[in-house]
């Protein structure tokens, strides 16, 4: 028998009825329907406005301010029509959350009276206080001001509460002195920075016709649900958003009987009504599935341009949040809610592209495009080689250090895997000698007879943290939590730098004397031959491998955020940043502090937390416990019974060793270091590993105590949906 508590949430679980949401429209008049899309412009504006906003849109350019008016006046009245009484700047600040600033439409008149005013001064720039967002430095408070100005690339959409509607503008977010104070800002010079050498490599590889490169992203998201009863009475889900306490179930993963399995009825219920709001806000959600653990689940839309891609990802996790709240459930998207079950990732599927030249990294049919594939393939190898560390720093949060490195996702070690057959034509391109292949009469790589690919030359293997998988890369080791800005940046800026590389390579080599297809082999071979070491198609789970990495390999193994946060303070990611235009070392910098501040931030509060729970909930309970096995022993003895006291002492131990490291974790709390690196190592070395030694005693009482007087809603009871 559960606590009076966790039995009221029993009940109250018992008693839900099914969230009836309205009758399905077809998906034509879903699709889009709150987007002020290009559709809806081309509708509503003069063909000349027109035809400006789609220019600015493909040269990325500015906004004439006559045609920012135009554009606001058609947006409002879209707007108004449909009900908002309001619009919102929404911007993405360096926390993982989405902020906004929202104002009226209406405007007083002398009369008393009002209309509603909306130009394109207020669309293209708003002025939101800035000083309460962390900047790591950039600004002090008396020069707070920042602004937001319209990403035009990223179309504005009405954002629905049961209240009424809100006109929301995707911006930007910049200090008045023009430094990035947001995640959008890199992510768009990244883009560009991409563009720019993409285009120089197409163009010296003889293509004469080249639209603007873009790159695109695909991320799944995993996350779990549970039950909303549940949730009052564990604060450190309410506060932390995982679970610091909690013995395992006896009926985890192990059978394997989740993934893919049906999904529960109540939580297709959910689903339907996520994608309904996504199809809504013209996010394409392409696929649901149950995932690994009993209770968490997967969304994926189809992929779309990286910017917008990112703030559409944004939304889906606003909106699965939000959305179980109404069907009486909580979406957790920390990557490790539960200890001993998988935690949660966001497989983060990325390429690049034109419409001239389509998918840089498929493998295409003809030779000809396989020397285009090989070449952004071997930069992509290059730069996961040279900026290995890079990757992991942008992975780096106090919730994924709980996976990385663990038996559920990739290892803290940045490796590539290619497949059996692209490695084995990188191989063949770095010993220099390619006659032939694993696939008999399919490839034969010459000097300028370049392979044929088969359509999927990637095979899986879910133990890589950045694997190709058939025309993109999937980079696995993101967390739930996260933006997906920033291994966006990392990835369009490495390969940005790779395609310099490249170039300037190839230039030289033609300049003397090289046939293009004979300077394109050797550039390859000598990148393959400089950064091969990354390539690895075997277990990432294996510990052969973590050594096997580090020792031979020479590729560094950083667990923890507090080992890989200080790589963006090294020289050669400042010069790769700075160099290709995407962060000036100040707004590196101030990333830097940003993330080791949440890092601490992070962990300080979940070591209070654990603290006031062994202290307040769990020790209270254990000494009930005690008092009543005391006074059952007497009644017992009494009445001539054989008691064997192993279950008293066993209590009485584990509640004095929970008392001793929660006192330990306590005052330990209070002795961290000043300083931002000496403040990391403490909360990965000292607050970690006691928070983890209390947990076993916790967890341990939990086994042993009267169910009856645990106050904490346990493993069993939270995961399985019903
Ligand atoms: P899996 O679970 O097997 O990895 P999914 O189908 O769940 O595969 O997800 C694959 C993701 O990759 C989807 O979001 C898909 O749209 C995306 N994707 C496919 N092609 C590209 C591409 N060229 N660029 C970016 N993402 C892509
Ligand atoms: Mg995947």
């Amino acid at each position: 028998m559960p606590s009076p508590q966790r039995f009221a949430a029993l009940q109250e679980i018992h008693n839900r009825l099914p969230v009836v949401t309205p009758p399905i429209e077809s998906l034509d008049d879903l699709w889009a329907s709150d987007v002020f899309s290009l559709a809806k412009m081309k509708a509503a504006l003069p063909k000349d406005i027109f035809k400006s906003v789609q220019r600015t849109i493909r040269e990325s350019g500015k906004l004439d301010v006559s045609v920012a008016n135009v554009v606001a006046q058609a947006m409002k009245e879209w707007a108004t029509g449909r009900g908002a009484l309001y619009y919102a700047h929404v911007f993405y600040p360096l926390t993982n959350a989405t902020a906004e600033k929202h104002d009226g439409f209406i405007s007083v008149q002398g009369d008393g009276s009002v209309i509603t005013e909306f130009t394109g001064k207020v669309l293209v720039q708003g002025e939101p206080d800035g000083s309460s967002f962390p900047s790591g430095g950039i600004r002090t408070t008396f020069e707070a001001r920042g602004y937001t100005a319209w990403d035009i690339t990223s179309p504005a959409f009405l954002m629905e509460t049961p209240n009424g509607l809100t006109l929301c503008i995707p911006t930007v977010f910049i200090s008045w002195t023009g430094e990035a104070l947001d995640k959008k800002t890199p992510l768009l010079r990244s883009n560009a920075a991409m563009n720019k050498q993409a285009q120089r490599l197409l163009r010296l590889l003889g293509e004469t016709d080249v639209a603007p490169v873009n790159s695109s992203c695909g991320a799944e998201q995993e996350y779990f649900l549970i039950d909303s009863a549940y949730v009052p009475l564990r604060p450190d889900l309410l506060l932390a958003g995982r679970t610091l306490f909690g013995k395992p179930s006896a009926k985890g993963q192990q059978f394997d009987d989740h993934y893919f399995g049906a999904i529960p009825q109540r939580v297709q219920v959910f689903m339907q009504d996520v994608e309904r709001q996504m199809y809504k806000l013209g996010i394409p959600a392409k696929t649901r599935h149950n995932e690994v653990a009993p209770g968490q689940f997967e969304i994926a839309p189809f992929f779309e341009a990286a910017n917008v891609a990112t703030d559409h990802q944004q939304l889906t996790m606003t909106i699965l949040k939000s959305t179980a709240r109404r069907h009486g459930m909580n979406c957790l998207l920390h990557e490790k809610p539960f200890e001993g079950i998988n935690g949660s990732g966001k497989h983060v599927n990325w390429s690049v592209g034109n419409p001239t030249q389509g998918n840089l990294l498929d493998p295409g049919n003809t030779p000809h495009e396989n020397m285009q594939f090989l070449l952004f393939c071997g930069a992509v190898i290059r730069g996961v080689h040279k900026f290995g560390p890079l990757m992991r720093a942008v992975v780096a949060t106090a919730g994924n250090d709980h996976r990385l490195g663990a038996n559920e996702a990739p290892p803290a070690i940045i490796s590539v895997y290619l497949g059996s057959q692209l490695e084995d034509v990188f191989r063949q391109i770095k010993e220099g000698d390619v006659t032939g292949s694993t696939n008999a009469g399919v490839m034969q790589l010459g000097v300028d007879t370049l392979p044929e690919f088969p359509k999927d030359p990637g095979d899986r293997n879910r133990t890589s943290p950045f694997a190709f998988t058939g025309n993109r890369f999937e980079f696995r080791a993101v967390g739930s939590n996260q933006s997906v800005a920033g291994p966006l940046v990392a990835m369009n800026t490495i390969l940005a730098d790779s395609l310099a590389y490249m170039s300037d390579q190839l230039e030289q080599k033609m300049a003397a004397g090289e046939s293009l297809p004979g300077a394109a082999f050797s550039v390859l071979k000598q990148i393959m031959t400089d950064h091969g070491n990354v390539v690895f198609g075997g277990d990432g789970y294996s510990s052969d491998w973590h050594r096997m990495a580090v020792e031979e390999r020479g590729l560094e193994n950083l667990p923890t955020t507090a080992d890989s946060l200080p790589v963006l303070q090294r020289p050669e990611v400042r010069d790769l940043f700075a160099s290709q235009g995407v962060l000036s070392p100040l707004e590196l910098e101030s990333r830097f502090e940003v993330y080791a501040e949440q890092y601490v931030l992070a962990i300080d509060v979940e070591a209070k937390l654990a603290v006031q729970i062994a202290q307040t909930q769990i020790y209270p309970a254990a000494m009930r416990y005690l008092g009543e096995l005391a006074s059952s022993l007497q009644l017992q003895t009494a009445m001539g019974l054989q008691v064997s006291p192993e279950t008293q002492q066993k209590v009485a131990s584990l509640s004095a060793k929970s008392m001793e490291l929660s006192s330990a974790l306590e005052s330990a709390i209070s002795q961290a270091p000043h300083g931002t690196m000496a403040h990391m190592r403490y909360s990965a070395d000292t607050l970690m590993p006691l928070m983890h030694q209390l947990r076993e005693a916790v967890d341990g009482l939990e086994a042993v105590v009267d169910d009856n007087l645990w106050p904490l809603p346990s493993y069993q009871e939270m995961l399985f949906i019903r």
